[in-house]
This record gives structure tokens, C-alpha cells and sequence, in this order.
């Protein structure tokens, strides 16, 4: 098996600082390997040549655990070489990063997607690769074309008439078996292996095989199955090994990068999933059951944190046992190494976790609300009292942190402008309490409350509902920033809900939509997204704003991730009535209809 190896500058390596090109024309951003660890560079000769994308920017991609899993599992087996890509800068031929090769080198081209957004991003890097875009159109002269990651899981409908075969769920179980049996076929590869990758593979999912039909008011009819492939595709999901078994290694940052998002983090996984029940939450359903991996899963991913990299980020705090955490806190501590936070539980800041906070040096902390009144938390199944967000930042400010970053959704089920004047007299309260602990300690806390827009998502309770709509969301956030303008102490920031209707209108979208974003990547691009699709025939606001009733089919349930649409649909009642719904019991509960109880 080749090694994988600490990368040297190549000279061949296009750099934009040198000006340099490589085979094609891509300038990439100077040195962007420099520093990487964890890169493969292995010989082509006689080997599978994969590409593996992530369609966004190179710092996005690389601080992607999921990502940079499948780059190992590619390059770990010895008869597969595997190159990334990433967004080029914009016009510009996208070129593996490891050797500078074109997409059309490549056997396969792999992509992973983690954010539905990504999807046009996707198309224009194939296009601009020099690949055709339409599966349907393409020979065995082509790549096959594989997707994988979070955002098709969700629903693959809208890159499906783009993609010749889908891997769903988590890549260590759904991966290997595959990628065994294409490099059993290789160098023959090709499209006829499909009906029998559907066939065998569980986790495989071929969209030709499949032919969907509509209503008249444009509603999924039906979806025809051919050949011998399955009514509907059940991902694939990793559990702890039993006695006996080959010990497991939990999640861990496989590529460090002083490029990457997160570049002085060491991440590792505490487990999948969640247990809380959030509603708006795609990932705690699509995860389901939610798992805990072992003292030992995580202590062995610990293992792999290099002696420079001082901090350790820990992933699926929110269903950690204080003891567990404690455990593991202690390790960390034990190594010289220090915790970093991505965002907390404001009810459960337990003596012992403020501690090691404290410990940490913890400057900046976050708090997700995500509704901006206790109503709204109910609805979302949040839980989320004010008063424990009012004790939990003062008990952060007390510790030495400075900086308060509050997580809010605009457009939740059931909002009304009444919801976010609580949240603006929340803040208000806060900020009082914050400042007199700042004056009694002579340092000031600031308040950041970041705003984004409610996306519902496919496989929650809220798939039902209907995206709140651009305008009606910019005027919320004025509404916000009108009150917080001039609130010393108090910094608002927010993403443009115009992104977020994109989101919308391909989250829940279908094969329609589809080959519309096949004609924007391909064509000229004329006005914005919106005029765009509106120009191709398909009206965003139908897959957007739509309320969809309980009984409706959907594209994305050609997925089966166990859980029930009668299940989806009773929570949904339950939030509109402001019920709260039950967390996870695993091995006490068949709610959901994920687990035998
Ligand atoms: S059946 Fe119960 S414990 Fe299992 S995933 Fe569903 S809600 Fe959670």
C-alpha cells in the first residue's frame, strides 16, 4: 500500500503565487497544500483513479470529517488512487489538488455533499470540469458519476438526474463493499454494473432505475421501480463493534490544514446523532438512533491528535453524560492539551463543566436559543427556558468569557412578531446582568446574536411547512435590528434570507428541479437564480412555500431511514399545538420506528 506522506511543494503543482499551470488552467490559491497533513499522493500506474468533491471552498472542505473519511477509505485500499477538488476560483478549470489532473483522468468522480446549497456549486464544478452534466446523455466514454454525504441522504432527487449511482449513509459501512466490487470490475467499468450495484448493495441507490410519475397539480404520483433494485434504499449506519469484533476508532480530523475553517482544531466525534427531538434538526432524524461511542473509540481517535495541535474540539456534546465528558476532559487535560467548544447547552453547565471550561480559557462561547421566544422553543422542541439562557451567560461571563454568541432562527412554525420582541427583551436582560458582573470584574461582555433563516428539511416534522418567504423574512430582521440598533454591547449579524430560499427550494425538491439546475450550470447565466429557474419553467416558490399535507409522497422518500411518516406528521401536529415531544430512549422507545425498543 502506497504511504501516506507528509506533502512537498511539487514543482508541477499549479500555484497562483508562482503564476505556474499545470495541465489545465486552474491557479490554485498559493501553496495550498503547504502544511496539509494527512494528504495521499500515490502512483497512478494500474490503480482505480477516483476524484473526490466537495463543492465548496478549499477551507470548507477540509474541515469536513465526513469528507475527509471517504479520501481515507478511497486511498486505503491499495488498487485505488484518489485526488480531491474543491471550487476553483471562479472560471477556472477545477484540477485535482494533488497532482493538477483534470476531471476526465478520472474513472470515477466521487462527490460528497454536505449542504443541499451546494448543489448548483456542484453542477458548475462538473461542467467546468468538461463533464456532460445529464447521467441519461453520458456513455461508458464517461466517468460514472457516485454521490454521497448528509445533503443526498436527505434527498437525492435534485442531483439525480446528474448522478449515475448514490452510497447512502455513513461512508465506513456504506463505502468499502462497493468500492471492492468497482475495483473487482475495473478497467471495465460501466453503466451496465448498475442494476447490479442497486441489486446487491443495500446502500446503493441508481436514480435510472427509477421513473417517477406526477399529478396533475405536479405532486409525486408514484416511483416505478425497475430490474431487481429495491422499492426504497435503506442507508447504511455504523454501530459500535460487539465483543470480539475489530475495536472501532471514533471520528477524527484525518486532514489538518493551516487553511482549514477549523485549522488549529483537532476534532473527534463523541458520537452521531442526537437525542433531544429538535424538530428543525435534519441531522438528529436522519442519524437515528442517536450512539454514544465508547471511552476507548474516543480515547483511541485522541491518539491521533499531532503534538502541535494544542486544542481538541469535541463533536456531540449535547448527548454526552456529564461522566463521560468528565473522563474524557481529564484525558485531554492529562495530554497538555486544551477544549474547545462549538456550541453549548445552556441548561446543562454543570459545576464541572464550567471548570474545564475555565480551565480552557474559554473566550467566546455559544448558546443556541434557536427560537426567539419560550412559545417558539416549545414548538421546536428546544426546551429552552429564558432563564436558564440568562444564568447560563452570566455563569460564561463569570468564568472569563467575553464574547456571547446567541444561535436564532427567523421563520419557525407559528413566529409572530411578538416572539422576537421577547427575544430583543431576552437580550435586554442579559446584557443588564452581564454588565453588572463586567463592572464588578472590570472586563465587559459582549452579546453576538447571530440570525439565520428556518430551512425546513426533509425527514423532520417540519416537512411539512412552507419556507416563511424572502420578504416576509427581511422584514422580521429589520424589525430585530431596529430594536438591538444602538444596544451598546449588543452586535447583530445575519445571512441573507435569499440564500436560505434557495436552500428551501432544493431541499424538498424533486428530478424537475433537477434538470433545471442542469440547464443553469450548463447555459449562460443570465440574471439571478431566481429569474433563472423562473426562465427554465419551474416556479421556486412551489417546492419553497408550498404546504404540503400529511399523505403527500415525496421524492426523498425513496430513502428509507426507518423513520415513520406517520411519526413526522403527529410531531408536526404536536408543534403547531405547542406540545413538546419526548428525546430519544434508545432500547426503551419504537416511536419513531427506527428502533425494535
Ligand atoms: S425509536 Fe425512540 S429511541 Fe429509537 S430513534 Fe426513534 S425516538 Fe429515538
Amino acid at each position: 500500500m502506497a504511504k501516506r506522506q507528509r506533502v512537498r511543494r511539487r514543482p508541477a503543482l499549479p500555484t497562483a503565487g508562482s503564476g505556474r499551470r499545470g495541465r489545465g488552467d486552474q491557479k490554485l490559491p498559493g501553496g495550498i497544500l503547504a502544511g496539509e497533513r494527512g494528504t495521499w499522493r500515490k502512483k497512478w500506474t494500474d490503480r482505480l483513479p477516483v476524484a473526490l468533491i466537495f463543492p465548496n471552498t478549499y477551507a470548507v472542505a477540509a474541515s469536513n470529517l465526513g469528507w475527509q473519511l471517504v479520501y481515507d477509505l478511497l486511498n486505503e485500499h491499495p488498487a485505488v488512487v484518489a485526488e480531491r477538488f474543491v471550487l476553483p476560483v471562479v472560471g477556472a478549470r477545477p484540477l485535482s489538488l494533488e497532482s493538477g489532473r483534470p476531471l476526465t483522468d478520472f474513472a470515477l468522480v466521487c462527490y460528497s455533499l454536505s449542504f443541499e446549497g451546494d448543489s448548483l456549486t456542484l453542477l458548475e464544478l462538473l461542467a467546468a470540469g468538461g463533464l456532460t452534466l445529464e447521467a441519461a446523455a453520458r456513455d461508458d466514454d464517461h466517468p460514472l458519476v457516485i454521490g454521497g454525504g448528509v445533503g443526498v441522504w436527505l434527498n437525492p432527487e435534485p442531483l439525480a438526474p446528474a448522478t449515475d449511482l448514490f452510497i447512502l449513509g455513513e461512508a465506513e459501512v456504506a463505502l468499502p463493499p462497493v468500492l471492492q466490487f468497482l475495483v473487482a470490475q475495473w478497467p471495465r467499468l460501466g453503466r451496465r454494473l448498475l442494476p447490479r450495484l442497486a441489486a446487491d448493495f443495500s446502500a446503493c441507490y441508481v436514480p435510472a432505475l427509477y421513473h417517477p410519475s406526477y399529478d396533475e397539480q405536479g405532486r409525486l404520483l408514484a416511483m416505478t421501480v425497475q430490474s431487481d433494485a429495491p422499492a426504497r434504499v435503506v442507508p447504511a449506519l455504523l454501530r459500535e463493534p460487539a465483543a470480539g469484533e475489530t475495536a472501532m476508532v471514533a471520528g477524527y480530523s484525518r486532514i489538518l490544514s493551516p487553511r482549514a475553517e477549523f485549522s488549529d482544531l483537532f476534532l473527534v466525534e463523541l458520537g452521531r446523532g442526537c437525542s433531544r427531538n429538535c424538530r428543525f434538526c435534519a441531522a438528529g432524524f436522519i442519524y437515528r438512533p442517536p450512539r454514544l461511542w465508547s471511552p476507548e473509540a474516543i480515547r483511541a481517535a485522541l491518539d491521533h491528535c499531532p503534538p502541535a495541535i494544542r486544542r481538541i474540539g469535541l463533536l456531540g456534546m449535547e448527548m454526552a453524560a456529564p461522566e463521560t465528558l468528565a473522563a474524557i476532559s481529564a484525558l485531554i487535560a492529562e495530554r497538555g492539551k486544551s477544549l474547545s467548544f462549538s456550541s453549548l447547552r445552556a441548561d446543562a453547565l454543570t459545576p464541572a463543566l464550567l471548570e474545564l471550561l475555565a480551565a480552557s480559557r474559554i473566550k467566546t462561547a455559544v448558546l443556541a436559543p434557536d427560537g426567539a421566544s419560550e412559545r417558539l422553543r416549545r414548538i421546536i422542541n428546544k426546551g429552552l427556558s429564558e432563564e436558564a439562557v440568562l444564568q447560563a451567560g452570566e455563569k460564561l461571563a463569570a468564568i472569563g468569557v467575553t464574547t456571547l454568541k446567541l444561535y436564532c432562527m427567523l421563520g419557525l412554525p407559528g413566529e409572530e412578531d411578538g416572539d422576537l420582541l421577547e427575544l430583543v427583551g431576552m437580550i435586554r436582560r442579559l446584557k443588564r446582568g452581564l454588565l453588572a458582573l463586567g463592572r464588578r470584574r472590570g472586563r465587559l461582555t459582549e452579546i453576538q446574536l447571530s440570525v439565520s433563516s428556518f430551512v425546513p428539511k426533509p425527514w423532520t416534522p417540519f416537512q411539512y411547512h412552507p419556507f416563511a418567504g424572502v420578504a416576509e423574512l427581511v422584514r422580521r430582521l429589520k424589525l430585530l435590528q431596529g430594536e438591538l440598533a444602538g444596544e451598546a454591547n449588543v452586535r447583530i449579524s445575519a445571512e441573507a434570507p435569499d440564500k436560505a430560499y434557495f436552500q428551501a427550494v432544493v431541499a424538498r425538491g424533486d428530478r424537475r428541479l433537477g434538470l433545471a439546475l442542469i440547464a443553469m450550470a450548463a447555459g449562460e447565466k443570465r440574471g439571478n437564480w431566481r429569474r433563472q429557474l423562473t426562465g427554465l419553467g419551474v416556479d421556486p416558490s412551489w417546492y419553497a412555500s408550498r404546504p404540503r399535507a400529511d399523505g403527500e409522497i415525496f421524492p426523498w422518500e425513496i430513502v428509507d431511514p426507518g423513520i415513520t411518516a406517520r411519526f413526522l406528521a403527529a410531531e408536526y401536529r404536536r408543534a403547531l399545538a405547542g406540545k413538546s415531544g419526548q428525546p430519544c430512549r434508545v432500547g426503551a422507545c419504537k416511536v419513531c420506528g427506527v428502533c425494535d425498543g
